[in-house]
């Protein structure tokens, strides 16, 4: 499979992210995520988010794993009328379809019939490996075991389902395991084809969490481990930082990133919720005309190419992408302005 991103382009979605759940079965030492008390989204609040965000193509869902493993869960899917988290996952998706915008699911660790299910609604999905090592902060995290969560990105392998991953930077690991993570996400790729991203995310400490004290990594650290990256992974592999998370993208980008991820101008990232999304204008400013903006969907253009995309989800993607894959008349920057 060819490289068809030209270089000097950063990519994006405009997206709106549906956090359905904060039950989660497992309890990560940095998370400021899950709750003791959870809530599930229903029917009419995703609806809500979903007509609110005029101006996105991308519905990002977001939640914690296996939430039916959390007691009362499944009495409360019951009595909203689902079976299984699956069914109410599969429900809210083709709502998102309906909304006109494309479903990206990062359900955590999945089993092959649960993913294959969810690959009909779904433009692509998402597991973070984080790290292909055990660590302190998972030792109460079944799902966070580095076989499990391989397991479930060969499952979306074989599926042929697009698909984001990445590490996680700062959580007790060292350098050479960030390293020999990424050599991981390399060979599933090598594999299969299937990885349209990685996402290289830097730790930011949460206050009421064990790790609440734990420095984050340095800039300087983050971007070692991108241009290590950038050597590391097949060039068709994109390397995405998340913006509302680095104080500077554009070193990044010079680094050897190509992708800012999801933005949203209607929900804020909830698993981060001290860190705003910057503006598309201010992300435009850090690149200083030396880069431009351009807008894409949930799925990457090569895997449209070649129809990977859940079958539910090809009407809405002939909709919005235009003859090479990205959004039709999204957006693309192209006047370098001066100030960060
Ligand atoms: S980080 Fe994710 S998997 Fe870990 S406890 Fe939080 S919600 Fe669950």
């Amino acid at each position: 499979m060819q490289i068809t991103e030209k270089p000097g382009i950063v990519t994006f979605t405009r997206n709106v992210f549906i956090p359905l759940t904060n039950a989660c079965r497992n309890r990560c030492h940095y998370c400021g995520f899950r709750s003791d008390n959870p809530s599930l989204m229903t029917s009419a609040e995703v609806s809500k988010l979903l007509s609110k965000a005029i101006n996105a193509t991308e519905a990002l869902f977001t939640f914690g794993e296996k939430p039916d493993e959390v007691e009362g869960v499944s009495e409360k899917l019951k009595s909203m009328g689902f079976r299984s988290f699956i069914d109410y996952l599969l429900h809210m998706n083709a709502l998102a379809i309906e909304h006109g915008k494309l479903p990206h699911t990062n359900a955590g660790v999945l089993g092959y019939e649960e993913m294959k299910r969810l690959k009909g609604f779904n433009a692509s999905m998402g597991l973070m490996l984080e790290q292909a090592v055990e660590l302190e902060c998972h030792e109460n995290s079944p799902g966070k075991k580095p076989e499990e969560r391989i397991r479930s990105i060969i499952n979306a392998g074989k599926l042929q389902i697009p698909f984001t991953t990445g590490i996680l930077v700062g959580i007790g690991e060292n350098l050479y395991e960030d390293l020999y993570s990424l050599d991981v996400i390399s060979e599933l790729h090598s594999n299969y084809g299937h990885i349209q991203e990685c996402i290289i995310q830097n730790f930011k400490p949460k206050k009421g969490t064990v790790m609440e004290n734990t420095p984050p990594p340095s800039a300087e650290t983050m971007l070692k481990i991108v241009r290590e990256a950038r050597k590391i992974l097949p060039q068709e592999v994109e390397i995405q930082i998340p913006p509302n998370l680095v104080d500077d993208i554009s070193p990044f980008i010079k680094a050897g990133a190509g992708d800012i991820g999801g933005i949203s101008d209607t929900t804020i990232d909830y698993i981060n919720p001290e860190a705003p999304w910057p503006e598309i204008e201010k992300i435009e400013r850090c690149l200083k005309g030396e880069y431009f903006l351009k807008e894409r969907l949930a799925v990457y253009p090569r895997f449209i190419k070649v129809g990977w995309y859940g079958k539910h989800t090809g009407h809405l993607i002939e909709q919005l992408a235009d003859e090479n894959g990205y959004r039709k008349n999204g957006y693309v920057s192209g006047k370098g302005v001066n100030e960060c």
